[in-house]
């Protein structure tokens, strides 16, 4: 099989996780090709040779959940040496099947994320919720997405990767900036509709790594429900909630649950998305009885101070902490910012996890590096001739190399035995 370069696929486990096309327009981008190179190579490993020869696919075909992007995302991750399922909508295709679905045509961004990512030092790309027509302006920014270059109207959809995703494709414009400079009345409310069920499902997938629904999970969901009325003979209330004909036609998998529909439902069963597509529908206690509820002992319904930022400052002192200091942890750089690691991993989740692996890999090469020094001393003290008359015993050595290198005990009592026994 051919090898690509492991580009890593960016926002990985996080909500804000990038999607499939935007991952192959970056792949290209690196590998100075064009997008139809990438899909034909794919292709041509996966011998789909009608698809191989097929002139263009837009990113919507790349996102929809069926058996074509099923293997492109299953190829490519063996080429690339990475999982790549969290890109492409596969995880519903299980549960939902081949439904139509609410994605919009091309790509759309939101600047004041592409403007973050450059000022972040992170590839700028394209999040797979932006794909979904229900989410219908940034859920970070409260802004409006863009669709095309303000400057000369390039949808970026060709299949040229000339820059990276924050400059347009065909006249290098700086696609993180706007011409209408932002203004209170160009900012939503935070309380706007803004597919509020489509971001937690997101953040549920986070949870379990966006692991694959149940085969038909929604249609068991409402079967289930179904059930339960049929049981109590009050299925004529479940026709009156669901509709009668198109229920059944659903329950009897005659016809697909699409997105849109699957939305539909768990709003009005008042579960989630989440719990609806994973076929858990009926096990949620979604019938709260208003009689039921209690009256809140005093205390209880205190408000919480909240603490307003200011985001771009924030951001701003965060960066810098990280100019002047080398792999810190997040949560070092949550104290020092006056930030909090949960903030930094709510606003800036690729940021936070970046910060993390770096942290985590310098962790892992200083530990090495202990290992290396404490074996070389170990080996000296029993082959060098420095050390000839000295007692060539375990203890004799552990405490020469405790004292020429003074490193944790563990370490070097390990490197003392590897030693000891070379030689014996
Ligand atoms: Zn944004
Ligand atoms: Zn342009």
């Amino acid at each position: 099989m051919k090898k690509l370069f492991p580009v890593p696929l960016l926002g990985k486990d996080t909500p804000e996780v990038e999607s499939l096309p935007s991952y192959i327009a970056r792949l290209a981008y690196h590998h100075k090709v064009s997008v139809g190179d990438i899909l034909r190579l794919a292709f041509l490993e996966i011998k789909d040779m009608a698809k191989v020869k097929k002139n263009h696919f837009g990113p919507e075909a790349i996102m929809q959940p069926n058996n074509t992007t099923m293997s492109l995302v299953n190829i490519l991750s063996l080429m690339t040496n990475q999982p790549l399922e969290q890109s492409a909508l596969v995880w519903m295709y299980r549960s939902l099947g081949r439904s139509s679905l609410e994605l919009i045509k091309g790509y759309r961004w939101c600047p004041e994320c592409f403007s973050e990512m450059n000022k972040m030092g992170i590839d700028p790309f394209i999040k797979s919720k932006w794909h979904l027509s229900g989410i219908k302006h940034c859920p970070i920014h409260k802004t409006n997405f863009i669709d095309k270059c303000e400057s000369c109207g390039c949808k970026q959809v060709g299949y040229n990767r000339k820059y990276k995703f924050s400059l347009c494709q065909d006249c290098k414009a700086d696609l993180s900036e706007r011409n209408e400079p932002l203004n209170p009345s160009t900012i939503h409310c935070s309380w706007e509709e803004n597919g509020f069920d489509l971001i937690k499902l997101y953040s549920d997938l986070v949870e379990v790594r966006f692991s694959s629904f149940p085969e038909y999970g929604a249609v068991q969901s409402l079967k289930d429900v179904f059930d339960y009325y049929w049981k109590n003979d009050e299925e004529y209330k479940f026709y009156q909630i669901f509709g009668r004909d198109e229920s059944l036609g659903l329950i009897h998998k005659q016809q697909p649950i699409s997105l849109l529909t699957a939305r539909r439902m768990a709003l009005k069963l008042g579960v989630s998305l989440y719990s609806f597509m994973n076929g858990e529908a009926a096990k949620v206690p979604f019938i709260i009885d208003p009689k039921f509820m209690c009256v809140l002992p005093e205390g209880y319904t205190a408000s919480i101070k909240r603490r307003n930022y200011d985001h771009e400052e924030k951001l701003k002192v965060i960066l810098c902490y990280l100019e002047g200091h080398e792999f810190p942890s997040l949560k070092k750089v949550a104290e020092c910012t006056g930030t909090s690691s949960g903030y930094i991993r709510h606003r800036y989740p690729v940021l936070a996890h970046k910060i993390s692996d770096e942290f985590m890999e310098h962790q892992q090469k200083l530990r090495l590096r202990k290992i290396h020094l404490a074996q070389k001393a170990a080996l000296e003290y029993f082959f060098d001739q420095k050390y000839a008359d000295h007692s060539k015993s375990k203890r004799q050595a552990y405490k020469e190399v405790k004292r020429e290198t003074g490193l944790a005990k563990g370490v070097i009592e390990q490197a003392v035995k590897r030693a000891y026994d070379a030689t014996h």
